[in-house]
């Protein structure tokens, strides 16, 4: 059994071992920051996805979704901002030649004062820190790190080079179009999918014959080169985004922004996460495209850390897409303005973006999820198990169909079972080994119900179903069993 400090270490292992999650290249020794799926985990992805583009776009009748290409124009990032602004204030180690993030070098830092009791100093050192990085004084965050004399974790030394931007964007070559200007042919893997709806929202608009207000949709993958790589899937260098671009009327932000803010959390908690375990926090640093901003943050096994963005964009990026394309990026409005009497007209809308990562959200689901339960059966012995308490909306399998032995008829009824379910929700068919060993590998997987076919089986049409969270087991009818997991998945 893991403690407190090492569950984290314990999810990780665990993920490997039941066929979630694999380093990338793993054979190679990995590839730092890129991660793999495997069969489990790309079934909880897939699932929890699902469960986001429908409520986005079943759900709301006036978001539709979009599947952008990763590549695109490069123009797109030079009207986005991202060429000369996606960028974070970095500083390195002369000694280990190891670079850090500015803001986690003084995070750590700040960690490390609360552990040692000094809250007092940690606060004030964040504040100062969250007051430079407003100002973009590089200069003044130098000094904060020399004055704490903050060291670098290999080296041990506070031996620091000055404060510089480094962007984050991964470039690479497009065709094979010889020219004597390398950058002719560059184009960059999309650091964020929202772009990709922006480009797209008069193609939208118009097609779909959309009326403000309304929102486009889209999951994808995005690409960044971040240099703290760390804590497993929370930060990885290419991940999965689920953005949507509320395109509404200027002057509305806030009342969308506000709305969006509370959807959301609910949308959280709608997938079992709980209230206590979600807080809101402002930004003070505005990105350069936002007029307000926050963060849900969820309370991670590594602390509190940013979940979900929630933006609100103005027509920062509408904007400049149509003085970088030079196509108009309007909206025409014949909704009549109660304070002139007179259409609203024409005009660039404003957008509040929610953006939140696929993956970070399968690292939550998974770190509420895994438990080590330990207790003592009736005849006083002591049992433990390794659970997942996946929610069953979104668990990669649903019901493993388990005939109790391989023989006398048994695995016959499990398949005609299985062949009755397979088709409504994911089903996994298993006969070897006995079966308490069976629920156990259940349990650590996360399947929510086992069926088990017994001898009674063949007399009466009745099977024993298990419940993963409960562990209880009840007798019902077959004919029963397909509503009631229905029932309960839904
Ligand atoms: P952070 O401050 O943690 O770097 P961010 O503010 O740059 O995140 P956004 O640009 O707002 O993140 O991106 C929206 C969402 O995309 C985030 O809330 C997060 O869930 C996800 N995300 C961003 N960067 C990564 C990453 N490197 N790995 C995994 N998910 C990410």
């Amino acid at each position: 059994m893991a403690n407190e400090t090492n569950i984290f270490a314990a999810l990780i292992a665990h993920c490997k071992e039941y066929g979630y999650i694999f380093q990338s290249s793993e054979i190679y020794d990995g590839l730092a920051a890129v991660y793999d799926y495997g069969q489990n985990g790309a079934q909880l992805k897939k699932n929890i996805r699902d469960y986001w583009w429908k409520s986005m776009t079943q759900l709301n009748e006036n978001i539709v979704g979009i599947d952008a290409a990763i590549f695109m124009h490069p123009t797109t990032w030079k009207a986005s901002g991202h060429v000369d602004n996606f960028s974070d204030p970095m500083i390195d180690n002369k000694d280990s030649k190891k670079r850090y993030r500015v803001d986690h070098l003084i995070e750590g830092f700040a960690d490390e004062l609360k552990a040692a009791g000094q809250t007092e100093k940690a606060d004030a050192v964040l504040a100062e820190m969250d007051a430079l990085l407003a100002k973009d004084d590089f200069a003044g965050l130098k000094k904060l790190i020399d004055d704490n004399k903050m060291t670098c974790a290999i080296s041990k030394t506070c031996n620091w080079t000055d404060v510089r931007q480094f962007n984050l964007m991964f470039k690479t070559e497009f065709g094979a179009v010889a020219s004597d200007n390398p950058d002719d042919n560059i184009v960059y893997l999309r650091p964020e999918t929202a772009q990709g709806i922006f480009v797209n929202f008069l193609n939208v608009q118009k097609t779909g014959r959309m009326k403000i207000p309304f929102g486009i949709a889209q999951t994808g993958k995005a690409f960044r080169n971040e240099i703290v790589a760390r804590q497993f899937i929370f930060r990885m260098r290419e991940f999965e985004q689920m953005e949507m671009q509320y395109f509404i009327r200027p002057g509305s932000q806030m009342e969308w922004y506000n709305y969006w803010k509370e959807e959301r959390k609910k949308w959280h908690e709608s997938l079992g996460i709980p209230a206590e375990k979600l807080r809101f926090h402002d930004h003070i640093k505005l990105a350069h495209y936002a007029d307000a901003a926050l963060d849900i943050e969820f309370e991670f096994p590594f602390g509190w850390k940013e979940l979900e963005g929630i933006h609100s964009r103005t027509d920062h990026d509408l904007g400049s897409h149509q003085k970088y394309s030079k196509k108009k990026m309007q909206y025409f409005d014949n909704d009549i303005d109660p304070a002139t009497g007179k259409p609203y007209g024409n005009y660039v809308p404003y957008v509040v973006e929610t953006s939140v990562g696929l993956d970070r959200l399968f690292l939550t689901i998974l770190s509420l999820a895994y438990a080590e339960e330990k207790w003592t059966k009736e005849d006083g012995t002591e049992d433990s198990r390794v659970v997942l308490r996946i929610p069953a909306k979104i668990a990669p399998i649903k019901l493993a169909v388990l005939p109790l032995v391989k023989k006398d008829g048994l695995p016959e009824i499990a398949r005609e079972i299985m062949n009755e379910c397979k088709n409504s929700f994911m089903c996994f068919y298993e006969e070897k080994d006995a079966i308490g060993k069976r629920y156990r590998r259940m349990d650590a997987i996360g399947t929510p119900f086992c069926v088990t076919i017994d001898h009674q089986t063949k007399e009466d049409n009745t099977v024993t179903i298990r419940y993963r969270d409960t562990m209880v087991q009840e007798r019902i009818a077959i004919k029963d069993l397909k509503g009631l997991i229905q029932e309960k998945i839904n």
